[in-house]
């Protein structure tokens, strides 16, 4: 028996009862371990994305951006603590990715001694042995106060073992990014809300990050009301000025690069060669202050909870009808004006 899976596009939520007045009554907040953040939203661990400027406007506008890992510990242990230097509030929290082999040790002191109070354990199969060793052995290492998040994973059983193995919070999502072809090299993968759903009937409770194929403030209300805590978005924050990268000059206006970390061009320029190649290399428009686009989002994503008459994450997933629509109703959604 081969089991269905739906993903963003397959749903919508039904429109309840809203006793909302202002959709400034709707709260956004949300947690990792202590640390609280004003937007569920946090910029992903990639080269294209996720360096200094990123890391300052995300922890200004009450988000998160997680520094990539692509580099040397010197590098990236340089960015948090040129970071830390540049926040308006001091107190921010500070995030950094490593991985499963090689340096992920040394990287993972280094980074805590130079400001990080939250790690990110990056890597493309995260229910895997080497996750439970370096969980385990990140956990005997750091002080409780550092934050382990872990990922990516597609199903409960990997939610509720990276848990156990000591993660405080969980990706999820496998093969959903937009710059991803997991799904196409390997055939596994599996859509990305199905996987939120999944995860949230764990009984662990430790936070779930949406991560991957969230294109619009309505994916991200669907995320949230599936069950999960924060959104990890790349594609709709690439190409703002606070990424990485030059910008490129063409005849059809200014472009910023974006790739997928497993790509070949970021491959290349991170260790000289290739392994599995699951991702592609793009460029997209160049689309101003990142601020402008949170800004977009959080209005966006207010209208959404107001329209389920929810004034919190918490009291949206509590709320939440989910109806699948038919390929007509996704037409019917998406604008269709007759030309
Ligand atoms: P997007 O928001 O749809 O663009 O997806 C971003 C997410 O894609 C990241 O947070 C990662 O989880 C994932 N990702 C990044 N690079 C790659 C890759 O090369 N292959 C597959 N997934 C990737």
């Amino acid at each position: 028996m081969i089991q269905e899976a739906v993903t963003y596009n397959d749903v919508l939520l039904v429109p309840q009862y809203s006793d909302i007045k202002s959709r400034n009554e709707v709260k956004l907040t949300s947690n990792l371990s202590d640390n609280q953040f004003r937007l569920p939203i946090i910029a992903s661990p990639m080269d294209t994305v996720s360096e200094k400027d990123m890391v300052v406007a995300m922890a200004d506008e009450g988000g998160l951006a997680i520094v990539h890992r692509y580099n040397t510990i010197e590098e990236q242990a340089n960015i948090v603590e040129h970071s830390i230097a540049n926040l308006v509030n001091p107190d921010s929290s500070v995030a950094a990715a490593i991985g499963t082999s090689g340096d992920y040790l040394e990287r993972a002191v280094t980074l805590v001694d130079h400001g990080a109070n939250i790690l990110c354990v990056d890597v493309a199969h995260g229910h895997h042995i080497l996750m439970k060793q370096v969980l385990q052995e990140l956990r005997g290492r750091l002080n409780d106060s550092v934050h382990i998040m872990a990922g990516n994973v597609a199903t409960l059983e990997g939610y509720n073992d990276l848990v156990d193995w000591g993660a405080d919070s969980v990706r999820c999502n496998i093969g959903g990014g937009s710059i991803c072809s997991t799904r196409i090299q390997t055939g596994h993968g599996v859509p990305g809300l199905h996987t939120i759903i999944d995860c949230a009937r764990s009984d662990r409770n430790v936070p779930i990050i949406a991560d991957g194929g969230i294109r619009n403030s309505g994916d991200i209300v669907k995320a949230l009301a599936a069950g999960a805590d924060f959104v990890m978005l790349g594609s709709l924050l690439s190409g703002t000025n606070e990424t990485p990268g030059n910008i490129i000059n063409t005849r059809e206006g200014k472009f910023k690069a974006y790739r997928g970390m497993a790509s070949k061009d970021a491959q290349v320029e991170w260790r000289g060669r290739t392994a599995s190649l699951e991702g592609i290399a793009t460029t997209v428009p160049c689309k101003g202050p990142v601020r402008d686009i949170l800004l977009e989002l959080e209005r966006g994503i207010r209208s959404g909870l107001s329209y389920s008459g929810a004034r919190s994450i918490t009291e949206l997933q509590a709320k939440a009808r989910f109806i699948r629509q038919t390929s007509s109703g996704q037409t019917e959604s998406g604008t269709h004006i007759l030309r």
